[in-house]
């Protein structure tokens, strides 16, 4: 990273959040780690940022709800400065046939997953306007591209979130803003650890790489993003799979 710029990642106290915030760090970012419910780990993923001689806080938020990311971006300017470096990752699956899908599966998909995505861009412009730089990361799915039985929630949000990404880049390109999107494929986390077995391995055929991805797969396309080397990546979606959507 060229500048010590200012990062906020939600959800980023663990699983690919978590590493992402790190990777940041590592390149020179000081860090704000959003957490919902997982605030040992974000504490103690802030501790290992500040361990590497950089800022880091940590800040309580549900990020489906207007409010508390507005109260979020106030108490990072606060103690870091407008963020710059904007990382939505936080994300659930509620996971059901749509036959079965009952209407609260849906919405807090779509709150967490998606309207997150609105409160937290439309906080983070501003500043960035102003500065004339700014980079807005959305951590979308391969599930959004290509769909997946069970998921209609999650796959709605998920492409939700691409075309959000599109339509803001096409907004505020000219600004020295670039909006893109992570899509990962199956990444070993706390959220695929619930897969049977059966799944996983049927999931392993379809993958060229011949593995399944870790959360610094993903961390080190969202660093290369969030850098100034990628100023001319605008409004894409990258898909960190292996191989498996091409
Ligand atoms: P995990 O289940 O391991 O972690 C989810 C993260 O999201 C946690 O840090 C959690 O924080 C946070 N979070 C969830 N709801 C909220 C909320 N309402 N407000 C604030 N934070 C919240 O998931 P992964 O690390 O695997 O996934 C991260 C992102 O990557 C998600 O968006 C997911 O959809 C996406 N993804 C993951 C894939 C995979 O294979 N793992 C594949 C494709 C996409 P807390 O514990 O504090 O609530």
């Amino acid at each position: 990273m060229q500048k010590e710029r200012i990062a906020l990642v939600t959800g980023g106290g663990r699983g690919i959040g978590r590493e992402i915030a790190l990777e940041l760090a590592r390149r020179g970012c000081s860090v704000a780690l959003n957490f919902s419910r997982s605030e040992k780990a974000a504490e103690e993923a802030a501790a290992e940022i500040e361990a590497m001689g950089r800022k880091a806080i940590t800040v309580k938020a549900d990020v489906s709800s207007a409010a508390e990311v507005k109260e979020m971006f106030a108490f990072v300017a606060s103690k870091l400065g407008p963020v710059e470096i904007l990382i939505c990752n936080a994300g659930i699956t509620r996971d059901n046939l749509l036959m079965r899908m009952k209407e609260d599966e849906w919405n807090d998909v779509i709150s967490a997953d998606l309207s997150s995505l609105f409160y937290c861009a439309k906080e983070a412009l501003r500043p960035m306007i102003k500065a004339r730089w700014g980079r807005v990361i959305a951590i979308s799915s391969i599930t959004g591209l290509i769909g997946n039985p069970g998921q209609c929630n999650y796959a709605a949000a998920k492409a939700g979130m691409t075309g959000f990404i599109k339509s803001l880049a096409r907004e505020v390109g000219s600004r020295g803003i670039t909006a893109n999107a992570v899509a990962p494929g199956y990444i070993e986390t706390d959220m695929t650890s619930v897969l049977p077995p059966e799944v996983r391995e049927a999931m392993l055929k379809n993958i060229p790489s011949g593995r399944t991805g870790t959360p610094s797969d993903v961390a080190k396309a969202v660093a290369f993003l969030a850098s100034d080397d990628s100023e001319y990546i605008q409004g894409q979606v990258i898909a960190v799979d292996g191989g498996m959507t091409m």
